[in-house]
């Protein structure tokens, strides 16, 4: 199997339908459509109900019109079924019910005050426990970014004054200036570095205890991924890379992120390690991170969880690749 099949928050079955975010006509039948379902952020947690052994994400729209929302529903797009949107409920709808928490997952629960049907869950917990159908993952990771995008560009970047949304839900628009604003997406280089038969991992503190994975940064303004990812791995480890290779892709939605998995091959083994944005910095031998993957290595270190492209990327060279 491809080891990038199985990464999180990929494979979002939805038609975006971007050639009708202007058609107002087709816009207002969509939402009246009886079959229209959403998800539901409150903050940045979504809202999920007991289906089943499991749990869902996907609610119908009727049913969460009678909530307190803080703008109208984005059009995330639709499937066999019918539309999708997301709507994002003000944080005052919620009591919070903490059932236990660490640095790496939030594990609050919180509760919609009069609808003990739902409750809201912390979305990086949903996906490493694997509690909602994989479609549900990744039209939560679209829902997530865009309405995060929306909650924080409320107001004009260029003149100040307040923004309305448009396109159903695609644009910010300015009436007093006349500016257009776009959702963004903001891109981040993963490297699985290797030298001969050893790849270089890291730990930051916030970790959690004894996993180690693949560097990463940020691509910064006027750069190529290619530069960015020898600039990232110099910057962090001290080591330098030769051909930097694209592997394969992920959306990361906290808040943002496209999570760009790159292969390069280091030009030497010694390890300059920048000691604010990491807490160790090594190279592994494919057999300690087979250990790792197994969960059988001897001092406890663990590989990144699955949902993570560094767990796609490190398996893509463990299966020799
Ligand atoms: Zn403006």
């Amino acid at each position: 199997m491809n080891p990038f099949d199985l990464i999180g928050f990929s494979g979002n079955p939805l038609d975006r339908l971007s050639e009708k975010r202007d058609d107002a006509a087709a816009l207002a039948a969509l939402l009246a459509n009886p079959g229209a379902r959403a998800v539901a952020f409150a903050g940045t947690m979504p809202v999920v109900r007991a289906n089943g052994g499991g749990c869902s994400a996907l609610h119908a729209l009727d049913d969460l019109r009678a909530l307190p929302a803080e703008e109208a529903p984005v059009l995330l797009g639709r499937d066999d079924e019918g539309p999708v949107y997301g709507l994002l409920l003000p944080e005052a709808t919620l009591a919070h019910k903490p059932i236990g928490q660490d640095a790496f997952v939030d594990r609050h629960e919180s509760v919609i005050a009069g609808r003990p049907d739902l409750s809201v869950r912390d979305l990086r917990a949903l996906a490493v426990e694997n509690a909602l159908p994989r479609d549900e993952i990744a039209i939560i990771a679209q829902a997530k970014t865009v309405l995060h995008w929306h909650a924080n560009h409320r107001f004009c970047a260029r003149c100040g004054r307040e923004t309305v949304p448009a396109q159903a839900g695609w644009r910010r628009d300015c009436e007093n200036c006349g500016a257009q604003h776009f959702p963004r997406t903001d891109p981040v280089v993963i490297v699985l570095v290797t030298h001969g038969d050893s790849c270089l991992m890291g730990r930051q503190k916030q970790f959690p205890a004894g996993m180690y994975s693949c560097l990463a940064g940020f691509v910064e303004c006027g750069e190529t991924i290619e530069e960015a990812a020898r600039r990232e791995i110099f910057e962090e480890s001290g080591v330098r890379l030769g051909a930097v290779k694209i592997l394969a892709s992920q959306p990361w939605p906290f808040p943002a992120s496209l999570m760009i998995g790159c292969r390069a091959e280091a030009l030497s083994r010694d390890i300059v390690m920048d000691a604010q944005e990491l807490e160790d910095c090594r190279w592994f031998s494919r057999e300690e991170l087979r250990a790792m993957v197994a969960d059988l290595h001897l001092h406890g270190l663990k590989a990144p969880h699955p949902i993570a492209i560094a767990r796609g990327l490190l398996e893509h060279w463990l299966a020799g690749a």
